[in-house]
């Protein structure tokens, strides 16, 4: 069942790729495993599957310690994806390889107090005025890459966005432009969008990592 819904997923991947002149290699490949159990990550990793993304501390909390003596996710990095509070940062810099959900510099600088050594992180923008999503407005973005750039455990590796809620793909392409200008502008390589729906709209527009849940593992259930 994951071993066809991975292979179509790649199958896709790589035709958006082509379709783009872009390489499969350039894009990776992030497997969101929220509210999944541990089991779904030693899975993937089985076939081959490196990256992981998870939106709650907590929860991947449990799932790490569950996965300790696993061998397949040995070297697996995992994604922070989901909004994180300040006063969670020294579980989540223990936790997680790239932190993709930074918007304050309050939080740049509570992570990079705990982090041990350098940590990866991505700055969540936020491209659409709906009230509920997080994230710094484009206005912003400058100055918090100033406060980042003086977190020397911070290595600042791109831009990270959720445009709107929508079942289509296109409704999505103009966030993900937007997305691209701002990195360009700002000299910025990766580009963390494109989700089930829109990832092949994102592949097109440039992403560096597409988070995919549901094409991935099917349906989730409600936490
Ligand atoms: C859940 C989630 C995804 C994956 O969504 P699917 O539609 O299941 O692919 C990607 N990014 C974030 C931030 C998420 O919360």
């Amino acid at each position: 069942m994951l071993r066809e819904r991975l292979d179509s997923l790649e199958d896709r991947i790589a035709r958006a790729a082509a379709r783009s002149r872009r390489r499969r290699q350039d894009i990776t490949l992030v497997a969101v495993t929220k509210n999944l159990p541990a089991q779904a990550i030693e899975e993937a990793a089985r076939l081959g599957v490196r990256h992981f993304g998870e939106n709650y501390v907590q929860e991947f909390e449990t799932k790490r310690a569950a996965l300790a003596g696993s061998t397949s996710s040995a070297g697996a990095r995992f994604h922070l994806i989901g909004h994180l509070q300040a006063n969670k940062a020294r579980k989540a810099v223990e936790l997680f390889d790239v932190i993709q959900t930074v918007d304050s510099a309050r939080l740049a600088q509570r992570l990079d107090q705990a982090a041990a050594g350098p940590i990866d992180v991505m700055l969540e923008v936020k491209l659409s005025p709906e009230e509920s999503k997080a994230g710094v407005s484009p206005e912003d973005l400058p100055c918090l890459m100033e406060a980042v750039a003086g977190c020397p455990n911070l290595r600042l590796r791109g831009l990270m966005t959720m445009p709107p809620w929508s079942d289509q793909a296109e409704p999505s392409r103009p966030y993900f432009r937007r997305l691209r200008a701002l990195a360009e502008e700002n000299g910025l390589a990766g580009l963390s969008m494109g989700m089930s729906h829109d990832f092949e709209t994102a592949i097109e527009e440039g992403a560096t990592l597409i988070r995919i849940g549901t094409a991935l593992f099917g349906p989730r259930r409600r936490a």
